[in-house]
């Protein structure tokens, strides 16, 4: 069995929402907000935040693949679901599970700026700094961690675990 190693626990991510709403609704206070959350990890994370935010949001949903099962990318991105909403001049918040070597925020900076949008920006829950090479402006952070695979709170392995209401470290 796979050991889980607690990480941070729902109240931890509870004060840290709290913290970034409160941010967001500050920044875009004079704006058309859109949240693009990233199927299918960041569903959790995407629906608390919006309901700490003090202003108006709209949500869309990108769908994206580059894992399969395991816990090694496999490089390949592609795209699952595209976006349903008209997002020209708007401003796009990408909700993302977590960063690592930075190619599925690229990829899908990229795809959101062909839609001509006002502005793109990029919130996660957690920062996995080790293998970065991509360069990514990540504007709103939860969590930093260095390395190892993480699972609970929308993130899975072979699709388990995402029901977790903490986030843990899983040793194979
Ligand atoms: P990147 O393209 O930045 O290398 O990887 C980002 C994607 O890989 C995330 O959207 C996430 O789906 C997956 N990923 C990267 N690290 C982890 C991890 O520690 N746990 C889980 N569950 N998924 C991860
Ligand atoms: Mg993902």
């Amino acid at each position: 069995m796979p050991e889980l190693i607690p990480v941070l626990s729902k109240d931890d991510i509870d004060k840290r929402i709290s913290v970034i709403a409160h941010r967001i609704s500050n920044d875009y206070k004079n704006d058309e907000l859109v949240f693009i959350g990233v199927l299918k990890g960041s569903f959790i994370f995407l629906s608390d935040i919006v309901r700490c935010l003090t202003i108006p949001v709209r949500i869309d949903f990108v769908g994206i693949s580059s894992y399969g099962s395991g816990i090694y990318s496999s490089g390949n991105i592609r795209l699952t679901k595209k976006i349903e909403l008209n997002v020209r001049d708007k401003d796009l918040l990408i909700i993302e599970d977590i960063i690592d070597t930075g190619s599925t925020l690229s990829y899908l900076i990229d795809y959101l700026n062909s839609f001509d949008p006002k502005t793109v920006k990029v919130c996660v829950l957690l920062d996995k700094s080790e293998r970065r090479d991509k360069k990514i402006n990540v504007d709103y952070v939860c969590h930093k961690v260095k390395k190892g695979f993480f699972v609970g709170y929308g993130l899975d392995y072979n699709e388990n675990y995402r029901n977790l209401q903490g986030i843990y470290c899983l040793k194979l």
